[in-house]
């Protein structure tokens, strides 16, 4: 299968940059996420890698070599769309078996190959089907089917399950994922979904503007933000962002915030003036005698837990208890926040002050 890399891979239309100077690279073999809002440059990025669109500046290198002057055909991708087309008038095997007819590989080996993809995809029972009647999740397994048939290098995702509901769009992601681990192909998978994200890849980058904001393994994003974008895209009810204005030295073990002080990762870069301390709601524990004080606004009953909802003097914080706990509108609490789990950003630029040193997580700039 297939390593890619992109360097410094920019991408503009007329004035606007969809994409700014980018570097990543995919390992052989890795379900890669490229992540974020719509419109941050994801499908820009896909695009480019596959050839079918050509990056302003920068390389792009499939298992090292430089593929910026070959076509899109000449680079061995198979693309799965979201709208995924079938060939009406064809039955599911002939659909399956297009790619490689087309090829000119002999029948019986045709007829071998669509057996063994069919197996893999647990469609064979269907073969003979005209893909008109087909419901939506075989129609996505043909698709894929006709992608994977001719074994190219890698894979190459767009939203593929975005026009599913979400109970079937669970199962599909299931399915692909374990599909991915069958054939150990290399999967790049563009989606704006966090929680996709999470759960199937390897590797997310997360992109904002354009911009590759961080990437890495999903829990180095989870755990160690690079950016406030990261922080707040990933992760559910967002990280929470306190405003304060203060001194960090490098190394510090507190920082004091509305005269209570705080213990931080010891791992901290120095900053002072407008920063942000970041916790996430899970990492939030409620206790009378912590000396940081809030007042709660409201309660969501989620089952196990709860979201409690805190004014406090440096904003509204949002905590994840145990529905056990006894919390009652109206009531104010102390705020306990564990010095492992506290991310502390520079308010203006938005980037984490801190480098966890156990952190496998690439930045960007
Ligand atoms: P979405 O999920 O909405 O597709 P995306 O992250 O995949 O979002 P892109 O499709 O890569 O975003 O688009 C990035 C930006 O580039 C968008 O503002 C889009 O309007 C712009 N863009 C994309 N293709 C072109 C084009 N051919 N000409 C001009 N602008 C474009």
């Amino acid at each position: 299968m297939a390593q890619i890399r992109i360097e410094n891979v920019r991408k503009d239309f007329g004035s606007f940059t969809a994409v700014q100077s980018s570097s990543f690279t995919i390992e052989d073999g890795e379900f890669f996420m490229l992540l974020g809002p719509s419109g941050c440059g994801k499908t820009t990025t896909l695009r480019m890698m596959a050839g079918l669109e050509l990056p302003t500046s920068g390389e792009i290198y499939i298992d090292g070599e430089e593929v910026g002057m070959k076509r899109a055909s000449e680079r061995d991708i198979a693309f799965v769309f979201q709208m995924f087309a079938l060939y009406p008038h064809m039955n599911v095997g002939k659909n399956i078996s297009y790619p490689l007819v087309s090829q000119g590989m002999p029948k019986a080996q045709v007829k071998k190959k669509v057996g063994e993809i069919a197996e893999i995809l647990g469609i064979t029972d269907i073969l003979n089907r005209p893909v008109g009647g087909l419901s939506g999740g075989d129609r996505q397994r043909v698709a894929l089917g006709r992608a994977i048939v001719r074994d190219p290098k890698a894979f190459f995702m767009d939203e593929p399950l975005g026009a599913l509901d979400a109970e079937f769009r669970e199962h599909m992601a299931e399915e692909l994922r374990a599909l991915h681990d069958r054939m150990n192909a290399t999967t790049v998978y563009v989606t704006h979904d966090q929680l996709e994200a999470m759960q199937m890849g390897d590797k997310i980058v997360v992109m904002n503007h354009g911009v590759v904001e961080q990437f890495g393994i999903p829990q180095d994003i989870y755990d160690w933000p690079a950016t406030k974008f990261v922080a707040e895209f990933i992760g559910s009810p967002p990280m929470n962002f306190l405003n304060f204005n203060g001194t960090v030295e490098p190394g510090a073990v507190t920082v004091a915030m509305s005269d209570v002080s705080f213990a931080v990762p010891q791992q901290i870069d120095g900053a002072n003036g407008a920063l942000t301390f970041g916790v996430r709601p899970e990492h939030i524990r409620l206790d009378d005698a912590a000396p940081f004080k809030g007042r709660v606004a409201a309660t969501e009953y989620l089952g196990t837990t709860q979201i409690v909802s805190l004014d406090t003097a440096n904003g509204t914080v949002k905590a994840r208890v145990a529905s056990s706990d006894p919390v009652s509108v109206g009531q104010t609490t102390g705020l306990h926040f564990d010095a492992r789990t506290v991310t502390l950003f520079d308010a203006d630029s938005g980037k984490a002050l801190k480098s966890h040193a156990n952190a496998k997580v690439l930045v960007n700039g």
